[in-house]
């Protein structure tokens, strides 16, 4: 069937914009709530296709609402402003221009793509059947994340319908995955202490050794997966940092560990932090060590509602939609709006071996595939038509 409107050319209209909208923030990153050029940027574009802008929202972010007169629906669509605090290892005209700082989690394209979309649809708003918000959040990457913010400031008011979109390296460009139910995880951070008793090295019987100790809990943590979660759910307890000591002749005081856990089902995420806490404390006592527990909650289990994926796999199916394509334990702080509306965060094909475009997220060479932009550009004016 053909469509009635064609979004391929309408997408044409505004996609070199796109383009260098996406190169200038992309060489200009902001990180966190400090996004006050890139909010301008989008601010400023929105005013100018005749939305109504409102600003500061959640700190920095910017919320432009586009009328249709009669609508009883409204959808927003939501983009990520934030850049990395990383060094970018892509040789390209566009490369960041401020050291320690990248845009390589795609975070630029995301917010120039929205721009683009809000922009043409703005120019055929007769042809909308809902209204439409555009939200473009700040510091997605780091907790507490931008949008608890956001909806504090009233950004989901109103609203029917949420949709959010993530450029993803785990499939090739020009196609989406769609995923119902928990599509990315509950990424917690942890930390322990262990306290004991330093000392010359040559009398350790004088000592509390606490490297002693931590070497026992790093193995003692590896067992709760394997022997404590269900092998039919999944999770991850990682030790990711090790610290202890300063001389080879040297037992030391303390040594500090720390890591993540990471589920997607809530029951899972309580027993890997009680047997956390538990392991500490009891492996820190058998080694004569007192154990202190940090753990530091990470955005909830992201999880789509069905229905929109089902709305947005049927306005998607011009393009090479993978129905649940396999989740992810990174965390993404989307999770908040669809705890509070039904929506769907989807996942923008965004990988091309012939062009070198193959690495993940986070990684100093992740690049945004020109072509990926000009398909999310497109997929956000169906989206519009998916109430
Ligand atoms: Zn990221
Ligand atoms: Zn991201």
């Amino acid at each position: 069937m053909s469509d009635p409107i064609d979004f391929r050319a309408r997408a044409a209209d505004v996609y070199d914009r796109v383009v260098a909208w996406q190169r200038d923030i992309h060489a200009h990153p902001e990180i966190g709530f400090a996004v006050e050029r890139t909010a301008g940027i989008a601010a400023a574009a929105m005013a100018e296709a005749g939305l109504v802008v409102r600003e500061g929202v959640g700190q920095t972010g910017v919320v432009a609402d586009l009328e249709v007169p009669g609508a009883t629906r409204r959808i927003a669509f939501r983009a990520d402003m934030d850049a990395l605090p990383m060094d970018e290892e892509n040789d390209l005209p566009h490369r960041s221009t401020i050291p320690g700082r990248a845009h390589c989690c795609g975070h630029d394209a995301h917010t120039a793509m929205l721009m683009g979309a809000a922009t043409a649809l703005a120019a055929h708003r007769d042809t909308l059947g809902c209204s439409l918000r555009f939200i473009f959040q700040p510091n997605e990457e780091a907790l507490p994340g931008g949008a608890p913010a956001m909806i504090e400031d009233g950004c989901l008011d109103g609203v029917d319908r949420i949709f959010g979109m993530h450029v993803w390296p785990l499939l090739d460009t020009g196609r989406i995955g769609v995923l119902a139910g928990p599509a990315m995880g509950q990424p917690d951070t942890w930390r322990i202490v262990l306290e004991g008793k330093g000392g010359h090295a040559a009398t350790p019987h004088e000592t509390i050794d606490p490297i002693v100790g931590a070497s026992a809990l790093v193995g003692a943590l590896q067992s709760v997966v394997a022997r404590n979660v269900d092998p039919l759910a999944c999770g991850v307890l990682s030790v990711t940092r090790i610290h202890a000591g300063s001389a080879d002749n040297v037992i030391p005081e303390r040594a500090l560990l720390g890591g993540t856990i990471r589920s997607f089902d809530r029951a899972v995420g309580d027993l890997l932090r009680r047997r956390l806490d538990e392991l500490a404390a009891r492996i820190g006592a058998a080694y004569g060590l007192d154990a202190t527990v940090e753990i530091t909650r990470g955005y909830p289990v992201l999880v789509n509602d069905a229905g929109s994926c089902d709305a947005a796999a049927a306005a998607l199916d011009a393009f090479d939609v993978v129905r649940d394509p396999a989740p992810t334990l990174g965390g993404e702080d989307f999770a908040y709006y669809l705890e509070r509306v039904p929506g769907a965060f989807l996942f923008l094909g965004n990988r091309d071996e012939a062009q070198g475009i193959v690495h993940f997220c986070h990684h100093p060479r992740f690049r945004v595939d020109d072509a990926a932009m000009r398909d999310g550009l497109e997929a956000w004016l169906r989206l519009a038509f998916a109430a």
